[in-house]
């Protein structure tokens, strides 16, 4: 890619999770041959899910891989191009938008930010330098490597206690650590848990270091009512404690919370006429892959409506 003419583009799309592929189905869809720029993660976060069991039209479920894929062949049956490039500069003060990307730059009328999250880290020692010795925040991808190994997991929400039972598969111990004494996870998935053999809690305590030398070794706790801390012997840790939107090419472009996510209102519209933003990028309250479908649909309906009211 040398020529910027020939990447200009009528919708540009930043990101190949559900909201920007839905985004893409219906931009291609209404003709206007939209271009996905999948960044570092093809098919985003739903696509390290084992099993999503709560999209609409997969009564057994379905493997997040294999949707993110079923979502992307939808897409470019109608028209998508998928580039396999990540942007990393935008200029939205004037149109054209201009966006520069690893592989070069891209001219785009509109534009749907689609850029999702990534995990957050704890930030304690050992925790960097163990990355992929034992320190994981995918249990899809990393968890057959904990065969008949200990694991921890960190976190009392949806994803610690879903990616903990998927563990279980190889482990023989899950031990899920979280700060409080209260799941924030949803129902079922407790039950699940609370009831399965090979998972234990520990409540109220922190994992303040991550240790071992080539490969983790056991973690540090700390009881965060007594102060007590204790060692644990594990072979891997799996964090699940949140996530941060992917938003930082855009500050000083478009409008954000001070969480840094981007603000849009019912249309999708963000501060900038003619860019819309979808799915996690935009949304910290339901982030769930029916949502941020939704979102993207909603924001390629919208762009057409911008591009179609200036074309008259
Ligand atoms: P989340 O709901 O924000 O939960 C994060 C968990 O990590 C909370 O329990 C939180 O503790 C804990 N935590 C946060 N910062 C921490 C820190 N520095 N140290 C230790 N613990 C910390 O995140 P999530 O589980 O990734 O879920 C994100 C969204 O995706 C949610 O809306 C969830 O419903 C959705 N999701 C849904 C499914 C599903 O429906 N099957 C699966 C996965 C995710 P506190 O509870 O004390 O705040």
């Amino acid at each position: 890619m040398t020529e910027t003419n020939g990447n200009h583009v009528k919708i540009l799309i930043l990101g190949s999770g559900p909201a920007g592929f839905a985004a893409a189905l219906y931009a291609a869809r209404a003709e206007l041959a939209p271009l996905v720029l999948t960044g570092n993660q093809l098919g985003g976060q739903a696509a390290l899910t084992y099993t999503i069991e709560n999209y609409p039209g997969f009564p057994e479920g379905v493997g997040g891989a294999q949707l993110g894929e079923l979502f992307q062949k939808q897409a470019e049956h109608f028209g998508t191009r998928v580039e396999f490039d990540l942007a990393n500069k935008v200029n939205l003060s004037a149109r054209p938008f201009r966006v520069q990307t690893e592989a070069g730059e891209y001219l785009a009328d509109s534009l749907i930010v689609t850029t999702g999250a990534s995990p957050i880290h704890l930030n304690v020692p050992g925790e960097d330098t163990l990355l992929g010795r034992g320190v994981s925040y995918c249990a899809t991808c990393d968890g057959a490597f904990f065969k008949d190994r200990k694991v921890v997991v960190v976190g009392g929400g949806d994803s610690a206690l879903e990616e903990g039972l998927f563990l279980t598969r190889y482990a023989t111990s899950v031990t899920i650590v979280h700060r409080r004494d209260e799941l924030r996870a949803g129902a079922i998935l407790q039950k699940r848990a609370k009831e399965h053999p090979k998972i234990q809690f520990v409540w109220n305590t922190a994992v303040t270091e991550v240790l071992g030398s080539d490969k983790m070794e056991a973690v540090r706790l700390k009881n965060l009512q007594s102060g007590d801390e204790t060692l644990l012997e594990a072979d891997g840790i799996f964090i699940f404690v949140g996530h941060t939107p992917n938003t930082e090419i855009f500050k000083g472009e478009l409008k954000m919370d001070s969480h840094g996510y981007i603000e849009v209102d019912h249309l999708m519209q963000t501060s900038v006429p003619g860019v819309y933003a979808a799915g996690e990028a935009a949304d910290p309250h339901f982030r769930q892959v029916v949502t941020s479908a939704g979102m993207g649909a909603a924001a390629a309906i919208q762009a057409t409506r911008f591009l179609e009211a200036e074309s008259g």
